[in-house]
């Protein structure tokens, strides 16, 4: 992608451990590398098609000022996840803040945080069958929607499928979800597992009834093996019930393991299956 770069934009504010630096602030210098699709820009003279560098610069200044944080880590991190809401035609951001009067009593020309945040885009599946389960469902992706770190960009059609696994209970209602976000996989989930817990979750049968069940099928391309995370779903291309709203929202959508899209799994499924 297409950078726009500011370097050592100088600041002077009050972030540190020290209570000193707090009361007395100091010199940072905050570095970005903006990452955006110029070609619009570069072809339309628009600056609307852009990113201000300058209305960057500024916002950045107010942000630091106005802000107090014990940690450059904190401050980067916040400052990265407004940058990223805030401007609009900004996919991706490189933020260094230097702090060169560190006060640690030994002569060093700098010391620097330097991280790179972006939107990631993910598909979700969504699944209750207990209770109002349509409104669970509805009552999530507005959840979701209403986190500044989230936005919803697809919503699939909800259908009601059977039970898949434990197949002792009642009818599920099933959809998909394409969402932009800044959060990491394990942020992510955590975030999912809260708003199953306040739609009244219990972890009680495995595959069992469930009022609200979030789960993260495609994480951009990532692929995730841990204990409490597998991406992308490990069993998604088994489930009609996961592929068919999939398939709506995205069909063109790749499984970065077995490299078919969406639309091909689904009918990989229809004719009986294949073995992944
Ligand atoms: P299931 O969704 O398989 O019916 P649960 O919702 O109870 O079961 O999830 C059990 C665990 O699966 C979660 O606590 C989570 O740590 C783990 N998990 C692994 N990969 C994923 C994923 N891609 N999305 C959601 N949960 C996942
Ligand atoms: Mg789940």
């Amino acid at each position: 992608m297409d950078q726009i770069r500011i370097e050592n934009l100088e600041v002077f504010a009050n972030h540190g451990v020290m209570k000193e630096e707090n009361a007395l602030g100091q010199k940072f210098l905050v570095s970005a590398v903006l990452y955006t699709d110029t070609e619009r820009a570069g072809f339309t003279d628009d600056l609307k098609e852009s990113v201000h560098y300058g209305e960057v610069c500024h916002f950045i200044t107010k942000f630091m000022k106005d802000n107090t944080y014990k940690l450059i880590e904190a401050a980067a991190e916040r400052l990265a996840a407004a940058l990223l809401i805030h401007f609009c035609n900004l996919r991706e951001i490189r933020l260094e803040i230097k702090k060169p009067w560190a006060p640690i009593g030994l002569p060093l020309e700098n010391v620097s945080i330097c991280i790179r945040r972006k939107w990631h885009r993910v598909y979700l599946a969504m699944g209750s069958n207990m209770g109002d389960r349509e409104r669970y469902i509805r009552k999530a992706v507005e959840r979701i929607g209403e986190d500044e770190e989230c936005t919803v960009k697809k919503v699939s059609d909800l259908i009601c499928t059977k039970p898949y696994g434990y197949t002792q209970q009642d009818d599920f209602v099933n959809g998909a979800m394409e969402i932009e976000t800044l959060k990491s996989p394990v942020r992510l989930l955590d975030f999912l597992h809260e708003i199953e817990a306040e739609a009244d979750r219990k972890r009680e049968i495995h595959w069992g009834p469930r009022t609200l069940d979030l789960d993260i099928l495609l994480y951009d391309d990532e692929r995730i093996d841990s204990e409490s995370l597998t991406i992308p779903h490990a069993d998604m291309c088994n489930r009609a019930f996961v592929l068919k709203p999939l398939m709506q929202i995205a069909p063109y959508a790749r499984h970065p393991v077995n490299g078919k899209t969406a639309a091909e799994l689904w009918r990989c499924l229809e004719e009986g299956g294949c073995s992944y």
